[in-house]
């Protein structure tokens, strides 16, 4: 019989052994650390995550344990070129080793391509999840092309260039086609 794993308290080692495999969609407000870097509430978000268990060399004496998590989350945060909210997709796609304790894993995970875990009978899954995202919100997030004119200022090159100086506000409606 199949056994049930929480992800709040997984046994990895028995994950990995039999290969299992747990995925859900939770509400992005139960991620307190990750909401807390949206600049608005988001009700209706949700993360996408689903992790599986991996045994590497499963006749040697001490074979690996491995985790594949994959999660996904839209934030809302604001651009830092025009101030207006941005939801920024996250995406990770990575791989754990698990060892012994947490000595090991120090050592082992510079060297490592993988990132090196303690082993853990009660792991913390969701916690896995939202660390690794908070990892992926941008230091500066931006669109890729603003919805809205970028400042009109008079420190702005462009705007004192011109020959004698138009009034701002005419050329803030020139730039959004549909509102003379
Ligand atoms: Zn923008």
């Amino acid at each position: 019989m199949k056994r049930s794993f929480s992800p709040q308290q997984l046994d990895v080692r028995a994950f990995a052994e039999e290969g299992a495999q747990l995925s859900g969609e939770t509400p992005l407000a139960a991620f307190a650390r990750l909401a807390a870097e949206a600049s608005a509430d988001q009700p209706g978000q949700a993360v996408a995550w689903s992790a599986r268990g991996e045994l590497r060399n499963p006749g040697h004496l001490h074979p690996e344990v491995w985790l594949h998590l994959e999660a996904s989350a839209a934030l809302r945060l604001t651009c830092q070129r025009c101030l207006e909210p941005v939801d920024v997709p996250l995406a990770v796609d990575r791989s754990f080793r698990f060892v012994a304790d947490e000595d090991t894993a120090a050592a082992q995970d510079e060297a490592a391509e993988e990132d090196v875990l303690a082993i853990s009978r009660s792991f913390d899954l969701p916690g896995l999840v939202e660390d690794e995202l908070l990892m992926e919100v941008p230091a500066v997030p931006r669109h890729d092309v603003c919805p809205v004119p970028v400042r009109l200022s008079a420190a702005d090159p462009d705007f004192d260039a011109g020959e004698p100086r138009e009034n701002p506000f005419a050329r803030l409606k020139a730039l959004k086609p549909g509102k003379s």
